[in-house]
């Protein structure tokens, strides 16, 4: 039914997620591959993703760089480093850079529009792409004048008591919504998303997540297991499911058809193949790590983050031969979402 609408009530959605079998599975994922394939082919997008920065105000309750954690050895990339890692991704193909972080107060709008401006001026066929959190909306506007192209901003869950679970009382799920509206009035291509199998989640929740994706309508969508971080009050929750992780991406893919969604590195760090499974479930973009190698490890948002092999920038062979093997083509063009344009 879905396939046909696009649309379904909460509840339908709730029937969808809590009857998922085998079989449903399975006929999800060849609906939502054959959504994919009509408007984007067999192409794969790679994404640079440059980890700026781990240090961050916020104590997200899940998060292993969160203010809160002792442990968590800070850094903090300087602009020549971050052109750096572009150069570098430039040179290796890719035409999208993404700028993700913690909220870090030293990345003021100054210098973020200044560094934006220098990529744009070095690399003026490639997208910038900032995941830089909470800010207000005359920051967004600023790096969109500077430049900027898409943001990345998990909703988290779309269920404001569900979000209190996982944030203190200073978060706001008011707040990161305003956030996600400014981001698409202002002309950003723009992301949300969620953690499958965040404590706490039920299948309400998820359902919650998917219609609030149908009546916002991301040009991307960050879909990913929850992993544990053994510096978190979360430490001993379980991990979410590779499965149910696949079978939502299917479901967004049939409900927003050329909506960018990446095949993340959680999904990639919970089982070797974990990034195909995505791809094969409707996934269609891969963000390999571009951050230099002497900080990977300090930005570990949950225990056992994979950055080395086919998950490097620098080892795209892998990755593209990893993308033949399932019959698909890593192409590292803009990937602008179909029928956007600034
Ligand atoms: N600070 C920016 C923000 O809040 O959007 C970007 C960085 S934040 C670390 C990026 C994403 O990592 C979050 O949106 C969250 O969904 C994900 N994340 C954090 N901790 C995680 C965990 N333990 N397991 C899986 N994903 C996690």
């Amino acid at each position: 039914m879905l396939a046909d609408r696009h649309s379904l009530s909460e509840e339908e959605y709730l029937f969808l997620i809590e009857n998922r079998d085998a079989e449903a599975q399975a006929l999800a994922a060849s609906l939502a591959v054959e959504i994919r394939r009509r408007i984007y082919g067999n192409h794969v997008y790679i994404r640079g993703l440059i980890e700026v920065s781990n240090i961050c105000r916020n104590n997200c309750y899940y998060c292993g760089i969160r203010a809160g954690n002792p442990h968590c050895e800070r850094y903090r990339l300087s602009e020549e480093e971050i052109l750096l890692c572009c150069r570098e991704g430039y040179a290796l193909g890719l035409r999208t850079f993404v700028m993700q972080g913690g909220e870090d107060g030293w990345f003021t709008d100054e210098r973020l529009c200044a560094l934006i401006r220098q990529i744009k001026a070095e690399f003026p066929d490639c997208a910038v792409t900032l995941s830089l959190g909470e800010r207000s909306r005359e920051s967004y506007q600023r790096l969109y004048d500077a430049g900027a192209d898409r943001y990345l901003l998990r909703h988290e869950t779309a269920d404001a008591a569900h979000y209190g679970m996982l944030h203190p009382a200073e978060m706001s799920h008011n707040n990161r919504m305003r956030c996600l509206t400014d981001l698409k009035e202002i002309g950003y291509q723009v992301g949300c998303g969620f953690m499958v199998g965040s404590p706490y989640q039920t299948s309400e929740h998820l359902a919650r997540d998917l219609k609030f994706i149908e009546e916002f309508k991301p040009h991307m969508c960050g879909i990913g297991p929850f992993i544990p971080h053994r510096d978190t009050d979360f430490a001993d929750r379980p991990a979410g499911s590779v499965e149910l992780t696949c079978y939502l991406l299917s479901l967004v893919r049939m409900i927003c058809p050329s909506v960018l969604l990446p095949a993340t590195t959680a999904l990639g760090t919970l089982e070797a193949r974990g990034r195909e499974k995505g791809i094969l479930s409707g996934a269609n973009v891969v963000m390999p790590n571009l951050s230099p190698e002497s900080v990977r490890a300090k930005y570990a948002l949950y225990d056992g983050k994979i950055s080395n092999g086919a998950e490097s920038a620098q080892n795209l062979r892998d990755l593209a031969d990893r993308m033949d093997a399932i019959g698909y083509k890593a192409v590292s063009t803009r990937g602008d979402a179909a029928g956007f344009s600034r």
